[in-house]
């Protein structure tokens, strides 16, 4: 038997070998028009990051070692430009004699893969635009980089390509950007859990531009310039096309064989084509998706792979069959891990599936196990029977065992009550003892049983007649919290079940879900029928809200590295800092690890240094206001995989090593006072200082908040009680009255009068003129909730800041004056 294979990688390599394997007599020949074989198209992206370092590693067979090996004979330069199925028959280009030949053939296998997109776009073959295929294109970019040195990089596409190029072009030291069309990067998974996706580029310093489309590319001066959709321009020194890539279907199309509704090869069970003796694989087909039973086009590399074997089966005469594909697919973001099988809720949505979903948020292993990192987690399943139809999970370590757990229970046609029952390898460095994929199986049953009832937070942003409670601490209220929530920690509610309204629904939310469900249970069991929890709480909220800005996301540079006087920041190179104390508050959720740090930095000696690792992201930002406040030396910092690792030296560095706090030419202002005179006098002391070089905090707590108020008040959610408070009291500067002699109002208006006489500014325009300076205004969070004000309430530019906040700004102050 003689068996012609196109192609030489993925798919081809794996059925050439396969057959061998079953027939050491047949006759097979490999034609590849590229250089090489087998090569790792998935590690291409780390050669030119530098992660993989020796050019050999790519090459995972030669037509050498194919021949030793397999007895495979393996022709590169060689492409095929025909094929004749009625003769068998295909004609052949040697590109490097460019020369034509015949070859005739018993079976053939197509395994062209697919070809990257390159849009029409004006400009498009501009040298420094490149796509990534294959080892020459690699060889390209990495040239290009290395010879030209670019400072900037434009990465056109946010799929799983384009995502990899930015993180490896950050390594080589690109400033990068993506550019993608649609609202998210990585397409498979859905908004809310791109939005994880979304900070950890943000804090990589990767730019991201979504909703936007290039539309074209031109010189300038050394330069490229991008002309978006929108009109924006982007000058850059190099751009990465990675907006997807089509199925290669032109020998077949050629070959008169059939080809599907999406484009690509149309192959049986078998990867048979329409014509008996040609089999096709690999990215060039087009396959079932097990999930829906529909038509799809899922380039990845182990279908392909997979695919190739089974081609090669038939062709021995050992009958097998290719089913169909999950779509299982993960990808590195810097330390991040993202992966997703089976259908997204887009997906589900597209093809009118029902489906119902929820989300957890457990930790990667035992939380009192050092190092544990919680992952974003969403499950989708059929309502009627249970049945997984996708997950998606984003975080550290352990998302690739659990993705494949969910991969091989969709494959067996599991639901989410055999989740439950799953006996997942445990111990505490590795799992918990309910591992994630359980956690997983328990919330959805419940929630299918209607043990566990929820609601998801779109509805509550579409209920504007819901009863909000929010279960979790004052401190992690005051942190933040959901518009017009009421807080009534969990602990207390069986105390304060009266300060729950009977006659609404009600909708409780913790954190992550955990006292939240607890809450859901106290409250149907007192009656409340109404009652449904907000699945995946205030965690799964920000990455759902709508308004929700990647701009607010810390860089990590910044958080890592930013070398000021109170914080020296370090790499993992540089971190050598040997600590006599470790402490690990990995697992807490903020203000959790700073308590941890403050009680345990109290006991220890001056000089001592403590090594504190976290998983809160807000860490990084709170034990750097937290030594500069309390006098500490924030020794240096990293993060490495969703850990964050400080060291805190007692005390100041140098000779003196007691605890001091550092001052210098700041002033900080507490306006306690809603009263006109007062916020006059605040305001001309402040523009005063600031004129003078100093930096100027002025912290707004209870009357003086009303000061903040916007006149024309804001549209928003209260309780009935925070109403009736904010409608007694003044709103914005206009309002105010007097300390003394206000009269009935006639007070303020007489010494506004007065004011204009003698040609003195208003408090408006002191405000804005504070607000000019730099001047920080800076609203109570603690007196906003007690106050019943939101912060849309508030004029432009008040920022939100706690008691923390305060004592921060006046330790490094030298004057605090309260009004
Ligand atoms: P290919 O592996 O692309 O091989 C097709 C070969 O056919 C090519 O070498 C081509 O030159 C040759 N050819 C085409 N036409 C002819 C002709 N007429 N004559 C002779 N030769 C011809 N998948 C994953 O699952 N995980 C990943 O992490 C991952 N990362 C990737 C990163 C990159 C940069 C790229 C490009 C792809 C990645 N993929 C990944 C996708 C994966 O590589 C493909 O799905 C897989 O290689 C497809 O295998 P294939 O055999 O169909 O095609």
């Amino acid at each position: 038997m003689k068996v012609l294979i196109v192609g030489g990688v993925a798919g081809g390599a794996s059925a050439a070998a396969r057959l061998r394997r079953l027939d050491e007599n047949a006759e097979i020949i490999i034609f590849e028009k590229g250089r090489h074989i087998s090569y790792a198209n998935c590690g291409l992206p780390y050669y030119i990051g530098n992660i993989i370092t020796e050019e050999e590693k790519l090459f995972l067979q030669t037509p050498e070692s194919m021949k030793e090996k397999f007895n495979i004979d393996v022709r590169v330069n060689s492409e095929v430009t025909t094929v004749n199925p009625e003769k068998r028959e295909i004609e052949v280009l040697n590109i490097d004699s460019g020369k034509k030949y015949r070859e005739t053939y018993d079976k053939l296998v197509l395994a062209p893969g697919s070809i990257p997109i390159r849009p029409k776009i004006p400009g498009v073959d501009d040298e420094r635009i490149f796509t990534l295929k294959n080892v020459s294109d690699t060889f390209a970019i990495t040239e290009y980089i290395d010879k030209k040195k670019p400072g900037e990089a434009l990465v056109v596409g946010g799929g799983y390509i384009g995502v990899e190029m930015a993180e490896n072009l950050r390594h080589r030291g690109i400033n990068v950007s993506i550019i993608e069309l649609s609202n998210q990067v990585i397409g498979p998974i859905d908004p809310d859990m791109a939005a994880v996706v979304h900070m950890k580029l943000k804090s990589k310093e990767v730019g991201l531009i979504l909703e936007d489309g290039v539309k074209s590319f031109s010189k300038s001066d050394m330069r490229l310039e991008v002309e978006l959709n929108s009109g924006r321009k982007i000058n850059t020194d190099m751009v990465i096309l990675a907006v997807g890539v089509k199925p290669d279907v032109s020998l077949a199309r050629e070959a008169g064989l059939k080809i599907g509704s999406l484009g690509g090869i149309l192959v049986d069970r078998h990867m048979q084509t329409s014509d008996e003796n040609i089999f096709a694989v690999g990215d060039a087909v087009e396959v079932i998706d097990l999930v829906n039973n529909n038509p799809a086009l899922i380039p990845l590399a182990g279908p392909a792979n997979k695919q190739g074997r089974i081609a090669a089966n038939n062709i021995a005469g050992k009958e097998d069959s290719y089913e169909g594909t999950l779509g299982n697919a993960i990808i590195k973001v810097f330390d991040m891990t993202v992966a997703a099988v089976g259908n997204s809720e887009k997906t589900l949505k597209k093809y009118g599936t029902e489906y119902m979903k929820i989300y957890i948020h457990p930790p990667s292993h035992a939380g009192y196990y050092p190092d544990a990192v919680p992952m974003h987690f969403k499950l989708l399943f059929s309502p009627g029977d249970g049945k997984i139809l996708g997950a998606q999970i984003v975080g550290y370590e352990g998302v690739d065992k659990r993705i494949d757990v969910i991969a091989v229970s969709i494959k067996a046609g599991m639901t989410v009550y055999d989740l439950q029952e799953l006996e997942l390898a445990y111990a505490p460095p590795y799992s918990s003892a309910k591992d994630p994929v359980n956690m997983a199986g328990y919330v959805a049953s419940n929630v299918l049983e209607g043990i566990y009832e929820i609601m998801h937070w779109d509805e509550v942003a579409k209920n504007k007649d819901l009863a909000i409670i929010d279960v979790r601490t004052p401190v992690e209220f005051s942190m933040g919290h959901v518009d017009g929530a009421v807080n009534i920690p969990v602990e207390q509610l069986r105390q304060r079940i009266n300060e729950v309204p009977r006659d609404k629904q009600v909708a409780v939310y913790c954190q992550v879900g955990i006292r939240g469900y607890q809450a859901y249970r106290i409250l149907k069991q007192n009656g409340f029928d109404n009652v449904r929890d907000v699945n995946g709480g205030y965690k799964t909220y920000l990455t759902t809200k709508e308004e929700y800005s990647i701009e607010d996301v810390e860089k990590e540079s910044d958080v890592i590295s930013n070398n000021d006087s109170r914080a020296s920041g370090c790499t993992d190179e540089d971190c050598n800092i040997t600590a006599n104390i470790k402490l690990d508050a990995c697992g807490l959720q903020c203000p959790g690890p700073i308590m941890k740090v403050s009680g345990t930095v109290a006991d220890m000696n001056s000089g001592d240094i403590v090594e504190i690792r976290a998983t809160d992201p807000a860490f990084a930002n709170d034990i750097r206001s937290w030594c500069g406040s309390t006098g500490n030396t924030l020794s240096g910092i990293k993060q490495e995989s969703g850990v964050i690792t400080a060291y805190v030296k007692k005390g100041r560095s140098g000779k003196d090593m007691e605890p001091k706090v550092q001052q210098g030419n700041e002033k900080t202002l507490v306006v306690f006072s809603g009263e006109l005179d007062k916020a006059i006098a605040a305001f001309i002391i402040a523009n005063g200082a600031a004129a003078m070089g100093n930096k100027v905090t002025m912290f707004f707590t209870f009357w003086g908040l009303n000061i903040l108020r916007r006149h024309e008040g804001a549209d928003v959610r209260k309780s009935l009680l925070d109403h009736m408070f904010g409608f007694m009291m003044p709103r914005g500067t206009k309002r105010l009255g007097l300390s003394r002699m206000n009269m009935g109002g006639m007070g303020p208006r007489l010494i506004r009068h007065v004011m204009k006489s003698k040609n003195v500014d208003t408090l408006e325009d002191l405000i804005d003129k504070a607000k000019e300076q730099g001047v920080r205004l800076v609203a109570c969070s603690m007196s906003m909730d007690v106050m019943g004000f939101k912060q849309e309430e508030f004029i432009d530019g008040v920022e939100i800041g706690g008691v923390a906040y305060f004592l921060d700004s006046a330790d490094r102050s030298n004057m605090s004056m309260f009004i």
